[in-house]
């Protein structure tokens, strides 16, 4: 049977979040000590460890047939790939930061200063759209030292909590793209290997939505049923379930992580009583 090759990072940020959510998805891999490639145990997959720079070029080649990868890296790099899905972690932005002592009022204080980079074209589409003249040093690591060392005026990097900036003296102005780890695919796949992807995806998105949502059973005063019903955003029809008390009734929904408190705090204000909510594993709609 033909075998999707999928290609995740070999170490660094993206790689144990790549491989939980292998994981998640029921699949079994077992990472040999050389770390190269493995197989799944139990789904036709081949997993390609590589370095994150180099996983578009290998999914337009064909190399890959699908990879796990940050869209900032993607959209730098220009490959003929398709983007399959977001997959809510490396979550980043691509920002331009100014020393701490610059007083910046607006993107124009930016005009003609020399900037530090590794995303040299994101950098030059962003400048180019606001009309402002960029002075762009390519640098491949290290970027948040250049202002230091008087490489450069200021520096456009990933920034996630912004402590690295903070610890250079650097302060944060100006954000480019944001961006979070995606999947994306070679264009030509062959058919087999696309009923496989779509097995893949299906799979992600069941985790992803379970992962958004939560299990909530609660029991329900039947005067304010139709009331507490109706604030349960979730799945279409909630479970009702009549109990020994008959002043009461047993009711099961699904809930939204984002709405979670503003929902619990209304079904309490309706009489709510012992509220029990549960993670979900999976999802399949
Ligand atoms: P490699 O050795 O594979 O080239 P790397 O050092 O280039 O690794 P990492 O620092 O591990 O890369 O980052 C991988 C990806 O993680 C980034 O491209 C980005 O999508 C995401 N990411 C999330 N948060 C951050 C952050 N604060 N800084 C850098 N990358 C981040
Ligand atoms: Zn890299």
């Amino acid at each position: 049977m033909d075998k999707l090759k999928i290609a995740i990072q070999k170490s660094g940020r993206l790689y144990e979040d790549s491989i939980k959510l292998l994981k998640d998805c029921s699949i079994e891999i077992n990472i040999g000590i050389d770390k190269l490639k493995t197989t799944a145990l139990n789904f036709p997959l081949e997993i390609l460890f590589l370095r994150d720079d180099d996983i578009p070029q290998y999914l337009e080649d064909g190399v890959a047939d699908i990879g796990i990868v940050g869209k900032n890296v993607l959209l730098e790099k220009r490959k003929k790939i398709n983007i399959k899905e977001s997959l809510g972690f490396g979550k980043c932005r691509l920002s331009i930061a100014v020393p701490k002592s610059l007083i910046y009022k607006n993107i124009n204080d930016l005009n003609g200063k020399k900037i530090a980079t590794s995303y040299p074209f994101l950098v030059k589409k962003f400048f180019r759209k606001k009309c402002i003249k960029s002075d762009i040093h390519e640098i491949s690591g290290a970027v948040e030292i250049a202002p230091g060392i008087g490489l450069a005026d200021c520096i456009c990097d990933l920034v996630s909590s912004g402590s690295t900036l903070f610890m250079n003296g650097l302060k944060e102005v100006e954000t480019i793209l944001k961006s979070e780890a995606v999947l994306a695919a070679n264009i030509n796949l062959t058919f087999s290997k696309k009923i496989i992807m779509n097995k893949l995806l299906f799979r992600i998105r069941s985790v992803k939505q379970a992962k958004n949502n939560k299990y909530i059973l609660l029991n329900a005063p039947n005067k304010q049923l139709q009331s507490i019903i109706s604030s349960l955003p979730g799945i279409k029809n909630p479970v009702i379930l009549p109990l020994s008390n008959s002043k009461f009734s047993s009711v099961h929904s699904v809930i939204n992580e984002n709405d979670f408190w503003k929902i619990i705090e209304n079904l309490k204000s309706l009489g709510a009583k012992d509220i029990l909510v549960i993670p979900i594993e999976k999802i399949i709609l």
